[in-house]
């Protein structure tokens, strides 16, 4: 990783700065009639943080009219994020959007898809103890979360990607999942390296970062389609159920959750059930049930089957990023075979060059 120290950053006078509140446990406040958590106010952030005015620019807030808890979250909602950013673009240097961490990698990978030509930073983060708790992650989390969204070198944004941001570290959104219910480091990325470390500095990856070629106008995909199943095997898994899942009414795609490198039951009924779907135009995608590590279609027997049928090799993609790109790629008007050719293609940085083509 090579390091660069934050001085490099500067930040012009005039830098404008869009925190969008979704909803998620960073806003929340006990209510002491239930005992429950809700969501307060988001409005009144600088009461809660009044660290957040010395950072001396400008710093709007919208708030969900109705936050919610992110696994109420749906791709409507990724849709209104979009066309809230594309609103206004011009108007803001960064974005914020801070969200529940439980369906916050869902919701980083779809925006990463969504935005096409984004060049401007979108930063999520949220909390795991609510910002009014003495002990609250979500201080942090929400000051360094805008520094980073301000941060430019050479008068451009350093880190022009949708991202998360949690306990110092500053990911690729699509390569991200949430592993920690309990701990403040809530997020990993196992497949790919921070794109910036916070400590007494904020030290960027500079050679991790995507940079777009050039500052075009972000453009806007709305269509998704979540006609998707995911398939997670394992040993003994029955065959009704299998059947059940490829069989679903309107189904467009799987995600195959299988074992180790892609590998699958060599079981006949297993591969006939995959191939008569396939055969009726139902995409399926190879990933793998192991934290890291990429699927390598055709490395052992069990999985070279899958590919004789026609299983497409998702390498190192996260299970988030695999359902969202798909929902996005069906969204667009495409052939199977277009879908095909761009699950195995990086197309915000979401999977890392494939072993098998
Ligand atoms: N259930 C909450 C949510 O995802 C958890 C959190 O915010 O961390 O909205």
């Amino acid at each position: 990783m090579k390091k660069q120290p934050e001085k490099e950053k500067k930040m012009k006078k005039s830098t404008s700065i869009l925190i969008i509140y979704t909803g998620g446990t960073i806003g929340m406040i006990n209510d002491p009639e239930t005992g429950r958590l809700k969501p307060f106010n988001f409005e009144q952030i600088l009461i809660q943080v009044p660290s957040l005015k010395s950072f001396g620019f400008k710093l709007d807030t919208i708030s969900f009219e109705k936050p919610i808890d992110s696994s109420d979250i749906h791709p409507d909602i990724w849709i209104k994020l979009a066309e809230m950013i594309k609103e206004k673009e011009d108007l803001y240097d960064g974005f914020v959007i801070l969200h529940g961490t439980d369906t916050m990698s869902f919701s980083a990978s779809a925006l990463s898809f969504m935005l096409e030509n984004l060049y401007k930073p979108v930063i999520f983060t949220g909390s795991q103890l609510p910002i009014e708790t003495i002990r609250t992650d979500g201080k942090e989390n929400l000051i360094t979360a805008i520094e980073i969204a301000a941060a430019q070198k050479d008068g451009k944004p350093i880190v022009p990607e949708v991202c998360i941001y949690f306990e110092n570290k500053l990911y690729r959104g699509n390569r991200t999942r949430k592993y920690n219910a309990e701990y403040f480091d809530a997020f990993e990325s196992p497949n790919y390296p921070p794109l910036a470390e916070a400590g007494i500095h904020i030290v960027y990856n500079y050679d991790a970062i995507h940079y777009p070629k050039q500052s075009k106008i972000i453009k806007i995909h709305t269509k998704l389609d979540t006609n998707i199943a995911i398939l997670k095997i394992f040993p003994g898994i029955n065959q009704n159920v299998v059947s059940a899942i490829v069989n679903a009414e309107n189904l467009k795609a799987i995600v195959l959750e299988s074992f180790g490198a892609g590998n699958a039951p060599s079981t006949n009924w297993f591969n006939d059930l995959l191939k008569n779907a396939i055969d009726r135009g139902i995409l399926i995608l190879n990933i793998t049930q192991c934290n890291a590590g990429s699927v390598e279609m055709n490395r052992y027997e069990t999985s070279q089957k899958l590919d004789e049928i026609g299983v497409i090799g998702g390498n190192d993609m996260t299970t988030e990023a695999a359902i969202t790109k798909l929902m996005f790629l069906l969204g667009q008007d495409l052939k199977n075979s277009e879908i095909k050719k761009y699950l195995q293609t990086s197309i915000a940085g979401e999977i890392s060059l494939l072993i098998d083509t």
